[in-house]
């Protein structure tokens, strides 16, 4: 793959699209969780010790579409400064800040940048031609480095001027950092190159949101285990009563060819033969243990039951491969945890006995966090959407950019 590792940096001025979108307390504007910043620390530092310099762009929020009530934007909320101080501390080099990502006073300050320091830029998204994907823009950014290294996996899903549309400025001197390359070989150990047998297990809340990345997996995996919220469009296609369960009327069609397609194709498509229903979509509810086949009216499943957790926790077992994305119920509320935490000791029980597990971002990742298995499990991505995408058999433009 082209990385880091193949450039020597002796001497010139990296260009680094980072992703500094990390989370900040809405009082103090402090970072609540550093992790996007921490991964990619050796990236930069293998920069910087080759001699280099890192001019750091970025973009934190939306500052253009979550405006202030008053109609504006809200600087103070979006600006990269609010993450100078941690990017300092972390690299242990006194980050300089450009007040803008393009204009005079950012060309004088990366121009000026000598071996060894580092500069961030101002929010790439103060401007709205960097989600356009403008090439004017992208030229603008592109004359302040030298190479160009995407380390930004977060936003791989994008054309964005920064992501990808920049890249045909560097043909020759572009390359990716150690997050993405990261992420790249561990989605692809997965989806080009599982040892059987290889499980999926999907789940959360929306069928609609899922439904791709179902018919992509279903080509690769032997087991596919559909748990969650999503579950009940399966089960109800099937002609069960669910009861007030989450179900997508309008997907009900799509499920049946689904369960068909695995079919034909030798594919075990797992769905849960019990749920823990409740009177209430709260944790205060009535609750209680039910088969699958009739839930009553009034009630809806919020996890699956003891039954399904026990039954996937047994073939997630006997897995090789493990990919996991989406929640086995609302496992924000703890009478519904049961069923993803299950599965979540299966997946650290199938890891220690050899399997790779990776753990595909959002919901997922906040689980495994949740219950203690964060250093159980193989990989946790840090990608949601773009994983997704490339998991859909998607081109992520921020990866053809620079090419693998
Ligand atoms: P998603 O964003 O589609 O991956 O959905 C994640 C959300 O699905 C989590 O917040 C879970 O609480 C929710 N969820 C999981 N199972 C259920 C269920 N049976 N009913 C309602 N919500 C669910």
């Amino acid at each position: 793959m082209n990385t880091v590792d193949n450039i020597n940096f002796a001497g010139k001025k990296a260009l680094v699209r980072v992703d500094f979108n990390v989370p900040l307390d809405k009082k103090t504007l402090q970072i609540t969780d550093d992790a996007r910043i921490r991964a990619t620390i050796p990236t930069l530092k293998k920069i910087l010790n080759d001699g280099g310099a890192c001019i750091l762009m970025s973009h934190l929020g939306r500052p253009l579409k979550k405006l202030k009530d008053d109609g504006t934007v809200d600087f103070e909320k979006h600006t990269l400064k609010n993450t100078l101080a941690k990017v300092s501390e972390l690299l242990g080099v006194e980050v300089k800040f450009a007040p803008d990502c393009i204009g005079a006073d950012a060309t004088k300050m990366a121009a000026e940048l000598k071996s060894g320091e580092v500069l961030l830029l101002e929010n790439l998204r103060y401007y709205k031609e960097e989600e356009k994907g403008d090439e004017a823009f992208a030229e603008k950014l592109a004359k302040l480095g030298d190479v160009y290294v995407n380390d930004a996996f977060g936003t791989a899903h994008r054309a964005h001027a920064s992501t990808a549309v920049i890249a045909k400025f560097f043909p020759n001197a572009k390359c990716f950092g150690y997050v993405m390359a990261r992420e790249i070989a561990n989605a692809d150990k997965v989806i080009k190159h599982a040892d059987r047998p290889f499980t999926a297990i999907t789940g959360g809340a929306k069928v609609s949101d899922k439904l791709l990345i179902l018919e992509n997996l279903i080509d690769k995996v032997d087991n596919l285990i559909i748990g969650g919220g999503m579950a009940y469009t399966f089960l109800k296609a099937q002609g069960f009563e669910i009861g007030s369960s989450l179900c997508e009327d309008d997907r009900l069609d799509l499920c049946l060819e689904l369960i068909k397609k695995a079919e034909a194709k030798g594919v075990k498509l797992l769905l849960p033969e019990d749920s823990i229903v409740a009177d209430a979509f709260s944790n205060e509810a009535n609750y209680k243990p039910c088969n699958n086949q009739l839930i009553e009216k009034g009630w809806m499943g919020l996890d699956i039951g003891p039954k399904a957790a026990a039954h996937f926790a047994e073939v997630i077992k006997a897995s090789k491969t493990i990919l996991w994305n989406g929640p086995m119920g609302v496992f924000e509320m703890t009478h519904f945890e049961n069923g993803t935490k299950t599965a979540a000791v299966a997946v650290a029980e199938a890891t220690k006995n050899g399997a790779f597990s990776l753990i595909g971002g959002g919901d997922s990742a906040a689980a495994v966090a949740q219950f203690g298995f964060e250093d159980q499990v193989s990989y946790i991505s840090t990608g949601g959407g773009a994983l997704l995408e490339y998991f859909e058999g998607k081109t992520l433009p921020g990866i053809a950019a620079i090419g693998l």
